[in-house]
């Protein structure tokens, strides 16, 4: 699954860079970038190149906004806050968990039951690899804001979906829905293709889930960045009505 990060230009301003585990936004103006996510720990570098791809360094980074807390989305931003000092921001209800106060992910134990598939197997094997097993967390993780958000490329809208996890928080920016786990479009564990929910082990209120889901199905947008699987491009409500389809 070593594949050289690809990034692709959704808009102007907003960039997603989609690997084989988990994808990140990259969102762009004349001040410097904003990274919505940022990969497993050991995704560091594949981060690292995608803001180069860019024309940005490390240190043009203003922030690090967190769908939420899990390893595969917060892992470089460990190192981004501990080395540089970088910003990382989530929802309110989301900080405690980037503190790691406690874990909302799948266990161990729930994964072993699953290790016959070989689906899973592969993909534990790749995201242990990855750096799945650290228990860091972010002590400088903060809640995001309206006055945060004036400061940053985009100026992002958090749009709340808790369910995955009970932070989780979808983000809007220039017309494009930064979806998280709130609405993926394929993940390594799952046979589904296009818009679903991930396998509901994965989801700490699988209800949550649902209600989020259709929240997110009023939204007025046409372009979905999911955490995992490629970019959807058609109405949001469509996507949602999919997913919940498939999912429940
Ligand atoms: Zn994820």
């Amino acid at each position: 699954m070593r594949t050289p990060v690809r990034v692709t230009a959704v808009t102007d301003s907003v960039h997603v860079a989609q690997t084989e585990l988990v994808n990140w936004t990259l969102v762009t103006d004349g001040r410097g970038v904003v990274l919505i996510d940022a990969g497993y720990p050991r995704q560091r570098d594949e981060v690292l190149d995608s803001v180069r791809q860019l024309g940005f360094g490390i240190d043009d980074v203003r922030a690090i906004l967190l769908t939420h807390a899990h390893v595969d989305h917060f892992g470089s931003a460990i190192w981004f806050a501990k080395t540089h000092g970088t910003q990382v921001f989530c929802h309110s209800a989301e900080v405690g968990h980037a503190h790691r106060e406690y874990l909302e992910q799948v266990s161990v134990s729930a994964l072993a039951a699953k290790a016959w598939l070989p689906r899973y197997l592969r993909w534990t094997y790749h995201i242990v690899r990855a750096g799945a097993l650290t228990r860091a967390g972010i002590p400088t993780a903060q809640a995001f804001s309206e006055q945060v958000a004036a400061t940053l490329p985009g100026t992002p809208t958090a749009i709340p979906t808790p369910g995955h996890t009970g932070g989780h928080c979808s983000y809007l920016v220039d017309g494009v829905l930064v979806s998280g786990d709130a609405l993926v479009t394929g993940h390594p564990t799952s046979k589904l293709t296009g818009p679903q929910l991930l396998p509901g082990l994965f989801n700490h209120d699988p209800a949550g889930c649902a209600r989020s889901l259709s929240a997110l199905g009023m939204l007025d947008t046409d372009v979905v960045v999911p955490g995992h699987g490629p970019v959807w491009r058609g109405p949001v409500r469509d996507a949602a009505a999919r997913a919940l389809t498939v999912s429940t």
